[in-house]
């Protein structure tokens, strides 16, 4: 049936069931609309989502389900009322493929925020078809929700910017870390993590990396340009660097003491959780009182501030750090993401890798 929704054939891999296996999938793209952008496929990240959602470990995941939302590409048809993009340029689409553009987030650019956003797999359009990611060979989506990818960033490098770029961005820049001078901690060295220290350094920032293995300090520090590393199993590493944080970027998605962490900042400082624990964590409020200090939170970001963060990228050279692989690495990907034993995102070369069934 998912074959003949649409006109436009499409062929990707999806997961059929909370095995989470992916596989080979016939199905359909709507034809151009006259607001929409084509794009073929060339890469695509492999983010944590995609593995929690394949896995059905957030629930609500329906099945077959294509995977997929750090989805570069080279436009090939575009509507005719669409005015930012023209055949062959290089654009990329992020979590979101829709959102219902009249509420107050909608109207203040957090698209993000809206009630009512489609997510760019394993959701719905507003006529009730399913939204397929990037695992796949084309891609379709209103303009509003296409960003420019320039010429300067290469796209393999540039897909992660997508979803792990936009959600350590947009907190630096929201909680107003982004001020030269200021000193910020990353919590946890992955996909978000090493993201988060490039754009950090990048605005000028001191930055110190927080994680639980001390085997990441050399390349926290030689690798991605980190000013200081804490083992955060070290006591007294942790004690050393109590209130000298304006701001912590926490990446971790595994339960952990925030305790400690509210511990390293100066009076006034903000921890801000961009990873999501699937259990509460435990808050005693008195680490929050002392010193006056605030806990919040971030998920990606507006399609204005999306681009803004790509542009960002390329004035000063920042992309993923990633290991390249073929469509058919990808059941063996997700075992070693689930152990974190990639530096520090898995793209899939669709374009090369990814073969079309007869
Ligand atoms: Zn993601
Ligand atoms: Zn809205």
């Amino acid at each position: 049936m998912a074959k003949h929704e649409h006109p436009v054939a499409a062929f990707g891999w999806a997961a059929r069931d909370s095995s989470g296996h992916l596989s080979p999938f016939n199905f359909s793209r709507r034809a151009t609309g006259e607001n929409d952008v084509t794009f073929k496929v060339l890469y695509c990240g492999i983010c944590h989502s995609d593995l929690h959602s394949i896995r059905n470990e957030w629930g609500g995941s329906t099945y077959p389900m294509v995977p997929g939302h750090e989805v570069v590409g080279v436009v090939t048809e575009v509507g005719s009322k669409v005015t930012k993009f023209k055949v062959g340029d290089k654009v990329g689409v992020g979590c979101l493929v829709g959102s219902c553009r009249s509420c107050e987030s909608c109207a203040n650019d957090l698209e993000n925020y809206c009630p009512d956003t489609i997510a760019t797999y394993n959701s719905k359009y507003n006529d009730g078809t399913t939204t397929h990611g990037g695992y796949s060979n084309i891609m379709v989506a209103d303009e509003h929700f296409v960003v420019a990818i320039p010429d300067s960033l290469p796209l393999d490098g540039a897909a992660p910017l997508l979803c792990a770029g936009i959600t350590v961005y947009s907190p630096l820049r929201y909680y107003g870390l982004d001020k030269p001078g200021l000193h910020v901690g990353v919590v946890g060295l992955g996909g978000l993590g090493h993201m988060a220290v490039k754009f950090a350094k990048a605005m000028g920032l001191k930055v110190t990396v927080i994680s639980t293995s001390p085997s990441k300090k050399q390349e926290a520090i030689e690798r991605l340009g980190a000013d200081s590393f804490l083992d955060s199993r070290d006591q007294e590493d942790m004690q050393s660097a109590n209130g000298t944080m304006d701001g912590i970027i926490d990446t971790v998605s595994a339960i952990h003491p925030l305790q400690p962490l509210l511990g390293l900042l100066k009076s006034n400082g903000k921890l801000v959780m961009v990873g999501a624990p699937s259990k509460p964590l435990q808050l005693p409020a008195f680490s929050l009182l002392m010193g006056r200090k605030a806990l919040g939170g971030s998920l990606i970001g507006g399609l204005k501030e999306t681009q803004e963060m790509i542009n960002f990228a390329s004035e000063h050279s920042i992309v993923s750090d990633i290991e390249v692989i073929p469509m058919d690495y990808v059941n063996k990907a997700m075992e070693r993401l689930a152990r974190a034993d990639v530096r520090y995102r898995f793209v899939i070369d669709i374009e090369n890798s990814l073969k079309i069934a007869a």
